[in-house]
């Protein structure tokens, strides 16, 4: 069966895209057959993984709003295939107003026969009408969170949004894991802010951490993932270990 993850956070710069990219990569590598689909018009998961996306012809927008198949709107790739976005689906946060069952529109064509074993779904930094399409669609959501100050409460949020969620449109979805991203060890603050974490979301933390690592920050400006543009930095071989944690935690459910 096919495990759609949607990787949220309503705060920008927390490293949402770069888990999208690397981990889609990271799971691929593993010989898991995955499908990243971006969903911020930024682009930036698209063009992190090598495409011009304002050459793209078709993109999510056009499989929402234009109603094109899952197969008629992916891009092919070595480790994983990847649904474009460009910044044509900024309009379609407003264009999907007046469709019926707007928050299932992307669940409803995710959610027929494919080849994948994970789609990963790249949402982006707030609590939109695409955001409600990513976590309506998905299974479960992993959430990457820079150990800051303000960090916490931004995830009270997202917990009542994923809340809401799972009472009126998706009642199976759960929390998948959080994720410390950008993790410097040093700082006394990131250390605390990962403990108070760990005591809020027993069971939920990932053992992997992902440091601040300067190959992950270049690897983009090459159109590859860090596994791909060096595969023996930090950041390349904590996505890796992350891979495995998930697939681990899924072979123990079966
Ligand atoms: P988001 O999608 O949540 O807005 P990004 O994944 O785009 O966040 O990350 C924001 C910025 O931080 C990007 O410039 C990215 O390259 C950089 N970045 C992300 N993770 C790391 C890391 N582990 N180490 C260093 N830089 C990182
Ligand atoms: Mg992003």
């Amino acid at each position: 069966m096919t495990k759609i993850l949607a990787i949220s956070n309503q705060k920008g710069g927390v490293g949402k895209t770069t888990t999208a990219v690397n981990l889609s990569a990271a799971l691929g590598m593993k010989g898991k057959k995955v499908l990243l689909v971006d969903l911020d018009p930024q682009g930036n998961a698209t063009s992190s993984s090598g495409l011009e996306k304002n050459k793209i012809k078709q993109t999510v927008y056009d499989l929402l709003i234009n109603d094109l198949d899952v197969t008629e709107v992916i891009c092919k790739g070595k480790l994983y295939d990847v649904m474009p976005a460009n910044q044509n689906l900024a309009a379609a946060e407003l264009e999907m107003i007046n469709i019926k069952h707007r928050e299932a529109l992307l669940k409803n064509k995710l959610h027929q026969k494919n080849k994948y074993d994970y789609i990963l779904l790249d949402c982006p930094p707030s609590l939109g009408l695409i955001t409600l399409n990513g976590l309506t669609a998905a299974h479960s959501v992993l959430i990457p969170m820079q150990c800051e100050y303000f960090a916490l409460e931004g995830l009270t949020d997202l917990v009542n949004t994923i809340k809401k969620v799972k009472q009126f449109m998706n009642t199976d979805i759960q929390i998948e894991g959080l994720l410390r991203t950008i993790y410097d060890g040093r700082n006394t603050l990131t250390k605390e802010v990962s403990a108070q974490l760990s005591a809020y979301f027993p069971n939920k933390v990932y053992k992997t951490i992902v440091p601040r690592n300067v190959r992950i920050a270049e690897a983009p400006s090459h159109g590859l993932s860090a596994i791909q543009f060096d595969k023996r930095s930090k950041g390349a071989k904590a996505y890796l270990e992350l891979a495995n944690e998930i697939i681990l935690k899924e072979k123990n459910n079966d």
